[in-house]
């Protein structure tokens, strides 16, 4: 490709609105470029890394016997009313009607249309397994798009799903999507961890989840010092043990205008895995088909720990929580804000026991009176624990102990979720009755599997694990370009035809080159070269004249002069060789 005839309009600044690396790095480097919130051109050079990261994913898809198919984007709305999820998906869903009024969505993710695809056909244990996928752009209308096309509301996605007639079937699949997913962002050049998951708006048994390690992921990782278990911060568990005191006499102490847990705490002179807190709040609930009523939760919880979103929203079967306010404290909880404790005199609140209390002894907790708290509670004698409600709804904190390996203690770093492989179950096929006979000839829900990828989400994760302050530097994989041929003079004849030579025999070896063929100023050829962050340079200069050029590299300031006859050996070499 020659620069003059390409179309890459870069920028000197970074875009003032970026928030991090990656995006202002593809904004300003020409690879994409915003037309409204969440939703982007591909410019050439974005979508020569996209189309370089979806021939990877093919590639390792097709070896794994995935069969590609595309579904359209627009789905009719009764499919998703069958599966449930038209009302239950809520506002991320893009609804739109037809002409004649007819409700359709946007996909944000196809198990629906996979079924729908299959139902007419797939009757038979004898046609299965088999593993769909595609390349498609997906919607979501995310409540906060940013970050670029890390998360956007149209994005490019791979998603694959598979049907089996039982589980020791999805299990095999499962485990290939599994090597085919970490050969996938190992042949991308990326640093990953794999956790275990939240399974979230798709439901199912089990997941995990492809994480890009990097400081500006938006998910948390926990990962043991021990053995190579990971969990997403939504899934990670722990065990807590609580050091069992001799029973000490209940007290009501006066704790004045002090309600912080940690304040109760340093004022009483206990430690905070010494006290419970006990947190409040409303949440949606399905309760008949499309019928959602608000319901309050009380969770009692160990001062040192957080209440994990996820995990209560997953207990509570809710559509979505939100902190109760003080009033409804006072009215529907029959508390007071601050001070909360056992005797909750409210009737109509769902209790949640965090496991974390299980054992605590001699405990601080509200006195559910302004400016109280009750000192050494202790379970049997102060307050009963109905079994039923105890549920794991915390945050694990640094240094908690793996619950895989009851070894190790747990670390905290950030990710970027590029892959999610799910064990779905018969979620979809019990709901939407798709369903084959079985060798005895017996009719069965199919039990399915589905596997996504995030295309771009992936290239920006590339840009944010590689970049320095002048653009990415890009595993050779997946750059735009592998090389850049940059004459500094391009009204010198001998530097022009070194170039010319250059170039054309690497283009017939197969090699992405890119000719900067411009009549531009060296620093902003080398400015833009850095934009680009082809892995290799090669820079002809003055002594192109006894037919010596410099290579240089993307990913350090080592530079050699070679022949061209060696420089063009070289990266054959490393590129094809
Ligand atoms: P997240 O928790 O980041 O919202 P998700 O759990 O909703 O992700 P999945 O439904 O598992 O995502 O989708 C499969 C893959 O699609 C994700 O692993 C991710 O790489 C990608 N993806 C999801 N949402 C977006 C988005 N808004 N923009 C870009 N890629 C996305
Ligand atoms: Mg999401």
């Amino acid at each position: 490709m020659k620069y003059s005839k390409y179309y890459i309009p870069t920028f000197r600044e970074n875009p003032a609105d970026a928030e991090i690396p990656s995006q202002a790095i593809a904004l300003r480097g020409g690879y994409i470029k915003k037309i409204a919130t969440g939703v982007y051109d591909y410019l050439p050079l974005g979508l020569r890394v996209i189309r370089k990261v979806e021939r990877i994913i093919r590639e390792e898809m097709n070896k794994k016997d995935a069969v590609e198919v595309l579904m359209p984007s627009m789905v009719p709305a009764e499919l998703w009313q069958k599966s449930g999820r038209w009302f239950k998906y809520g506002k991320e869903l893009l609804r739109i009607k037809d002409r004649a009024g007819r409700d359709f969505c946007y996909g944000p993710t196809h198990e629906e249309v996979i079924v729908d695809l299959v139902s007419d056909d797939l009757k038979s244990y004898k046609q299965l397994p088999i593993n769909f996928y595609q390349i498609q752009n997906k919607f979501r209308d995310e409540i906060r798009p940013r970050f670029g096309l890390m998360r956007a509301r149209e994005f490019s996605m791979k998603d694959a799903y598979s049907f089996h007639a039982d589980e020791q079937s999805l299990d095999l699949t499962y485990k290939g999507m599994y090597e085919a997913y970490s050969n996938i962002f190992g042949r991308c050049g990326l640093n990953h961890r794999v956790v275990s998951a939240d399974s979230g708006a798709i439901g199912g048994n089990s997941s995990q989840e492809f994480m890009i390690v990097a400081e500006t992921g938006e998910d948390e990782i926990l990962y043991c010092s021990s053995c190579d278990h990971a969990a997403n911060i939504e899934k990670a568990s722990t065990k807590v043990t609580n050091k069992s005191d001799d029973s000490l006499e209940v007290e009501k102490v006066h704790t004045p205008d002090i309600k912080a847990i940690e304040d109760v705490a340093s004022f009483l002179n206990v430690g905070v895995e010494k006290t419970i807190k006990v947190v409040a709040y409303k949440y949606d609930k399905e309760v008949a088909p499309e019928k959602v009523q608000t319901k309050y939760a009380m969770v009692y919880i160990r001062g040192d720990y957080e209440v994990n979103d996820v995990k209560l929203i997953n207990r509570l079967d809710a559509l979505g929580i939100e902190p109760a306010s003080e009033e409804e404290i006072i009215s529907v909880f029959k508390t007071v804000p601050g001070f909360m404790g056992f005797s909750s005199k409210a009737s109509d609140v769902q209790i949640i026991i965090d496991d974390s209390i299980i054992g605590i002894t001699n405990a601080v907790i509200g006195a559910n009176e302004k400016d109280y708290h009750i000192k050494n509670a202790n379970v049997g004698r102060d307050y009963v624990i109905d079994d039923s409600l105890v549920a794991d709804v915390k945050t694990v904190n640094v240094g908690d102990v793996c619950l895989s390996c009851f070894k190790g203690t747990y670390k905290k770093e950030r990710g970027i979720e590029v892959g999610h492989i799910f064990k779905l179950g018969t979620k979809y096929s019990q709901s939407m009755n798709a369903t084959f006979l079985d060798q005895q000839g017996k009719v069965q829900p199919f039990i399915m599997g589905c596997y996504g990828i995030g295309v771009g989400r992936t290239a920006m994760a590339a840009i944010e694990q590689y970049h320095d302050d002048n653009g990415p530097l890009w595993p050779i994989s997946i750059a735009p370009f592998e090389v850049i041929v940059l004459p500094v003079n391009g009204n010198k004849e001998e530097q022009v035809k070194l170039a010319d030579d250059i170039y054309s025999e690497l283009l017939a070896k197969g090699i992405d080159v890119l000719y900067d063929d411009r009549d531009e100023r060296l620093g902003v050829k080398l400015n833009d070269a850095d934009l680009i962050g082809a892995p290799y340079r090669v820079i002809i200069g003055k002594r192109a004249i006894e037919g010596i050029v410099e290579l240089s590299f993307r990913n350090g300031d080592e530079k050699v002069e070679l022949t061209v006859e060696k420089v063009k050996q070289f990266l054959v070499e490393k590129i094809k060789g």
